[in-house]
């Protein structure tokens, strides 16, 4: 039997083992070796979760705004209190640097709740006046049980996003993170308890996809579903949460495409186009892995950017100073491996990277690095630029003029984000409308206003989280029509 740390599931306020009790290993990306274990649930764990959530229901959802959103933010502070072991935690998970671990993700939790807990002190619901004849108003409650499906890229960050509003609104949840990531969820647990959240309002289960995580979509107590993670694992989750007319959120992948104009910032652009291409190692959804360079400054861009690319750090994420840490698994490391490939054999030329580093330190050596990878020369429509490839991989493409490269920003199946720099105000504003995805950018990147409707176009996702959008998809509205003659 191995000494390893076993997280447990939390379910009804208690940390329990799977029912089954069977365990997955845990490994840390870094090193390949396995660093704690995780619970293998199964449906009969997703059914003690369903109990505890439906028990759990009539109390929270009666609950006054006002002290929900106390709990709430007592969480979100615990958080603020807890970043550095947050942080170090989420490191040795997932293999990202710790400073972005400590800088971006962590702190984004709290705010994520934070900005949940206190927008539904404000939120209000709409009443119409049907002239000369009657009053109508809007009552918008919780829907039930909600289920959560998260990935592990940014795995708290992404698991509090929907959470908050979900239990803002007076729903209950079951929760199931990345069987990859699960560490942080498991702290985030104890967090829950430490501040008083009632026993069973979020309950989470870890394990595999296919078998905790299709209990949780394929449960008829549960009537909402909100999944983030790739778009053919989002057509099995629509697929299994078709025949109950559950309502659905899917925020899926992307294959975004970064566009510099010769009049951009060529500095800014390529400061924020080495970001947009490899921060998290390139396993951002929002990542800009297609970028598309005006021809004029083209040879002088590309010279730069993989000149700053170059100077990107591999190492150990724990070390202070890496810039790139390891990819978040073997399979991941295999699928990027696979994509590089491609590339080679359809002709595309390598300016940097294209392998695993050979300089890391001893505690590395077994891990899953990749080096950021710059690739040209490559067709618009061929696999490497179509497909989702979710590492430090990015092509460079040249373009002639605005209609040529709208085109090849739309070419794709995908619509989750763009960036686009330029100088022309009016030019920005008409790419603006032009691109067809969720977020465009302009001479920024991975600005993020928690208040904006966030979410995909085409294959990119079905329905939009953040802010207003958030607190409607998680309430239930119900119109009330009342004769009022001579309103
Ligand atoms: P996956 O689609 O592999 O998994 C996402 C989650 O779904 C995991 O918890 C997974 O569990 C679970 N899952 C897998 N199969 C099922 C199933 N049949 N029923 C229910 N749940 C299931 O995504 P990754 O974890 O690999 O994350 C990377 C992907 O997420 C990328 O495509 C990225 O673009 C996308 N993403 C999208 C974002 C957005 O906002 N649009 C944001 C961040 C990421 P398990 O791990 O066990 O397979």
């Amino acid at each position: 039997m191995s000494n390893f740390f076993k997280i447990k599931n939390y379910i009804n306020g208690e940390m329990v083992e799977p029912v089954a009790g069977q365990y997955l290993d845990n490994i840390e990306p870094a090193t390949g070796q396995v660093y704690s274990l995780v619970p293998d649930s199964d449906a009969a764990d997703v059914e003690r979760a369903v109990d505890a959530a439906e028990k759990a229901f009539p109390a929270w959802s009666k609950m006054p705004a006002a002290h929900r959103s106390k709990i709430l933010c007592k969480i979100a502070d615990l958080i603020d209190l807890d970043v550095d072991r947050l942080a170090k935690t989420e490191t040795i998970d997932n293999g990202k640097p710790l400073s972005l671990a400590r800088s971006l993700d962590i702190p984004r939790c709290s705010a994520n709740i934070r900005h949940f807990a206190t927008a539904i002190l404000h939120f209000h619901s709409e009443s119409h006046v049907t002239d000369g004849v009657g009053l109508n108003y809007t009552l918008r409650g919780p829907r039930g049980i909600a289920g959560i499906i998260s990935p592990w890229n940014l795995p708290l960050y992404l698991l509090t996003w929907k959470v908050a509003p979900a239990l803002a609104t007076g729903n209950t949840v079951v929760a199931k993170p990345s069987e990859l990531t699960p560490m942080t969820a498991h702290m985030f647990s104890e967090i829950c308890r430490e501040a008083g959240l009632p026993p069973g309002v979020l309950n989470i289960v870890h394990g595999l996809g296919a078998k905790a995580g299709a209990a949780i979509v394929g449960h008829k107590k549960i009537s909402t579903v909100s999944f983030t993670g790739g778009t053919v694992t989002g057509r099995e989750v629509a697929k299994t949460a078709a025949p109950f007319f559950k309502k659905v959120a899917l925020e899926m992948g992307g294959k975004n495409p970064n566009i510099i104009f010769a009049d951009a910032d060529m500095d800014a652009a390529i400061q924020g186009g080495v970001r947009a291409s490899f921060a998290n190692q390139g396993q951002v959804c929002l990542c800009g892995s297609r970028m598309y360079v005006e021809e004029k400054i083209y040879p002088t861009f590309l010279e730069k950017f993989v000149a700053a690319a170059k100077m990107l750090k591999v190492g150990d994420p724990l070390t202070e100073g890496v810039d790139q840490g390891a990819v978040v698994s073997k399979t991941q490391l295999e699928k990027v491996k696979f994509y590089v490939d491609l590339a080679r054999q359809d002709g595309g030329k390598f300016h940097c990277g294209g392998s695993s580093p050979t300089d890391l330190p001893a505690r590395c050596r077994d891990g899953y690095f990749f080096s950021p990878t710059v690739i040209t020369g490559l067709s618009p429509t061929c696999r490497v630029n179509q497909e989702e490839i979710f590492g430090p991989v990015v092509t460079i493409t040249p373009f002639k003029d605005e209609d040529e490269v709208v085109a090849l920003a739309n070419g794709t199946e995908y619509g989750l984000a763009s960036t686009v720099w330029t100088q022309n105000l009016a030019r920005a504003h008409r790419l603006g409308d032009r691109i067809n995805s969720g977020t465009v950018w302009v001479n920024c990147w991975m600005i993020r206003d928690l208040r904006v409707p966030f979410g995909g176009m085409k294959q990119s996702g079905v329905g939009r989280e953040g802010g207003l959008e958030a607190l409607r998809f998680y309430t239930e509205p119900k119109n009330i029509c009342i004769q009022v003659p001579g309103v």
